[in-house]
């Protein structure tokens, strides 16, 4: 899968991160190699369906969503083959920029960050290294 970096817009660059790590939530982490930003990115089936927000399962966890966070017009239902990426937050991880995952097609992540949650994981590790 290739995932493009989507901070350097100003200078029309959208550099293909790199894969370096499995996260322990069951997903793949990607690096950009111009700036070091990290982006989480999974795949997985939605499991459950509640009013707002569902869950995903991506074979090691489920995943809490919410439906402001879907891309596009994506309707979601049970057993929808999803991509996504993980936000992460003082409590727990969330599934943000999710979008229908369509077997066979060449899969490129680019994702409209709705909100941006990569800057924040950055600043979050490097506070978790200086504990
Ligand atoms: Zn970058």
């Amino acid at each position: 899968m290739k995932v493009i970096c989507l901070h350097h817009k100003d200078i029309q660059l959208e550099p293909t991160m790199i894969k370096f790590h499995n996260s322990r939530f069951g997903n793949s982490q990607y690096v950009c190699a111009r700036c070091s930003r990290i982006r989480e990115i999974g795949s997985g089936r939605i499991k459950v369906l509640k009013g707002t927000y569902g869950f995903i399962n991506n074979g090691t966890k489920d995943i809490f969503f919410h439906f402001k966070y879907l891309n596009n017009s994506f309707q979601p239902f049970i057993n929808a083959e999803v991509l996504f990426e993980v936000a992460f937050l003082e409590d727990g991880i969330e599934a943000i920029n999710i979008r229908e995952f369509k077997s066979g097609k060449k899969k490129i992540f680019k994702g409209l960050l709705k909100k941006d949650f990569s800057n924040n994981f950055s600043n979050n590790a490097i506070v978790n290294l200086e504990n």
